[in-house]
Formats: C-alpha cells, structure tokens, sequence
C-alpha cells in the first residue's frame, strides 16, 4: 500500500513534534495539552477554521458557561488560548497526508509538514439526501447551515429535514426568523434531546411532518417547495417553502487518509485503545472518529487524551534512541 506526496517545488518544508490536523474542540484541546507538555506543535487549522461550532448559533452544554456561548466566540477563545501558550496554527486546508513513512508529511498547497506524530482531527460535514434537485439549489435554497442562512428566508416559509438535535435546533433557530418552519422527518418520533423535543412541540409556527422523506425538491431558478412522500400510505404531497434545510447528520471527513489508516465500516478512524489508530504515532480525536457522542466536550476530551497519548508515544521514541 504505497502513497507518495506529490513533490514540494517551490513551498518550503518544517518539521514539527507533532502535527494537528483540524481545529475544532477536538484539534485545538489537543493542541493546548501538546503544547503545554513540551512538545513543538503545529495545528493545520484549514480554510474554514474553528470546526461545527462556528455554524452553530448558542451553545448551553459546554461546561463552564453559565449563560450559552455563540459557537464561533467559543471556538475564538479556544483558539486565543491555543496561540497563547505557543502554538502556531496555519489558516489553510491539508491538501496531502502521508502516513506510510516516518516522519510522516502534510502537505499544505506548495509546504510541507514533517511531524513525529500526527493527531487528526479533521471532524465530519454536513450528510447530503443525494437527491439531483438537491445539487440543483445547493446554496439557491439548500442550505446545510440555519445559522449560516436563515436570515435569506426572512419571513419566508421553510422546511428542516431530520429528527435529530440538530434539525430540532435549526426549527426553533429559524422559527425566529422565517413565518413557518416545517420539519420534516422519516419516523414518527424524534431523535434530538428531550428539552429540545419540548420546545419545539411548544413553538405555534413549527409544524410537523412525520413518517415522511423528500423526494425531490422542486422550482425554477430557486426552490418552491418539496414533494414529500408518506412511507405509510406511499401518497406524495408538494410542500410549499423557499427555503430547505437539510440536517441529517454528518459523514466523517477521512478522505485525505483513506487507504493509510483503517477506517470503520461507516469510515471513521478505527480506533485501537482511546485514541490510537492502526498506524503508530497517528492519533485521532473528535467526530473523525466518533459516530456516537459528537458534543463539542466529549470531542475536547477526546483532543486532550490523543494529545497525552502522542506525548507519551513521543516520550517512548526519545528513550529508544
Ligand atoms: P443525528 O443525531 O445523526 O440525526 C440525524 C437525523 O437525520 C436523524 O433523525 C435521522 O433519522 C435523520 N436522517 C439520517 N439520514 C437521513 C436521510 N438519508 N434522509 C432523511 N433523514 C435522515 O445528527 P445531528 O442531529 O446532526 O446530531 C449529530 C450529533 O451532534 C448528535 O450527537 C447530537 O446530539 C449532537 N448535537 C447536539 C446539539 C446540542 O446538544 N445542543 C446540537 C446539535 C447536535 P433517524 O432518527 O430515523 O435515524
């Protein structure tokens, strides 16, 4: 199983202890704990840096808060205190890793990175429904982010598609915003937390639509509704919304180390202990390799223990030499 970088004309090349790929809870706890036990540490953040939470509107579940936090302010202070105690952190995606080969090598557009261990944490995106008409209005009424936007369809009506927290948190989000939000889910119950399920049923202009799935969204140049089946009595219904929000959860973003490390059936890191993969010295942390809990403190935690366990790794190298 050979993978070669591409070469690195013209970019210049560093080398670090340890390399962190990502910098969501998961990349940038990770990065604090590195840095804090010794180790030279560099977090290769991405273009669109700060991960999930900064399309996330109020966070109440992250302790320490007492009052809910905006997702982006808390991804800032993660990072402030990050780049605080010395770590450096690049603003541009991984465009190659290389784990075959120690030391292992990221390649960020025309630099490379050479690290003794690396952490991925490059987290999960947004699941499509894989419908033609899906593609059609991405980002001309398909939306994968209320936070992002809601305030297109201001006063406007709206579908949310799942039944997840998620879903239930873009329905309330956007209820404020838009004249009616309908949910739209497979099943006749919920998945999302009880207190969210609560409010939303006590919302006047949140409607329901159960035991349903979409299946193709309709309109000219920008949406007019969507056609929804009902998997019970099969009868297919036109919805009419300007706007649909699709929130069906996520897939973990592992391309970049497919056929390297071993991934799960799903395709998350498959994980040997608490955070160790099937290469030694490459860690993962967060939702890359998470497919159950995916809060922001259980990824943080997770970024802590892969920042701990490359510590040690690195440790175990140093006294074999
Ligand atoms: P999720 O929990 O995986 O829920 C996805 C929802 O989409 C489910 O209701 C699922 O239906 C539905 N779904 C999946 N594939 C579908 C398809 N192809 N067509 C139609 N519906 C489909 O994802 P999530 O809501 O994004 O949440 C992800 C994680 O983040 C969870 O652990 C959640 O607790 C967490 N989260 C927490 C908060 C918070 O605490 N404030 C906020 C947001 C997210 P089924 O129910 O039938 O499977």
């Amino acid at each position: 199983m050979g993978f070669k970088l591409s070469g690195f004309e013209g970019g210049k090349t560093e080398k670090h202890e340890i390399v962190i790929i990502g910098s969501g809870p998961a990349g940038l706890t990770a990065a604090i704990y590195a840095v804090r036990g010794g180790a030279d540490t560099i977090v290769i953040a991405g273009y669109s840096s700060g991960g999930q939470l900064m399309l996330t509107s109020e966070v109440e579940n992250f302790p320490g808060f007492p009052e809910p936090i905006l997702g982006p302010e808390l991804m800032k202070r993660m990072r402030q205190q990050a780049e605080r105690l010395g770590v450096q952190i690049i603003d541009k995606d991984a465009t190659e890793i290389s784990l075959m080969e120690k030391p292992f090598k990221i390649k960020v557009e025309d630099d490379a990175y050479l690290a003794d261990a690396v952490i991925l944490a490059m987290g999960a995106s947004a699941r499509e429904l894989g419908l033609p008409s899906e593609k059609k209005f991405k980002g001309k009424g398909v939306s994968y982010c209320a936070v992002c936007d809601g305030m297109f369809f201001k006063n406007m009506e709206v579908a949310v598609i799942g039944g997840g927290d998620t879903a239930v948190e873009d329905a309330i989000y956007l209820s404020k915003i838009c004249k009616s939000v309908t949910l739209i889910h497979r099943r006749d119950k919920l998945r999302a937390q009880a207190i969210m399920q609560k409010r939303a049923f006590a919302i006047p202009n949140i409607k329901f639509v159960w035991n349903s799935e979409v299946v193709e969204i309709v309109g000219d140049s920008k949406v007019e509704g969507v056609k929804v089946k009902n998997k019970i009595t099969n009868e297919i219904t036109l919805i009419p919304v300007k706007g649909v929000f699709v929130d069906i959860g996520h897939v973990p973003n592992t391309m970049l180390v497919e056929g390297q490390v071993e991934l799960t059936e799903n395709k998350y890191i498959k994980l040997y202990g608490e955070t160790g993969t099937s290469i030694k010295g490459v860690f993962a942390a967060g939702d890359i390799a998470d497919p159950i809990y995916r809060q922001a403190v259980t990824a943080a935690g997770m970024g802590a223990k892969a920042a701990l366990d490359a510590l040690r790794y690195l440790q175990e190298i140093k006294e074999k030499e």
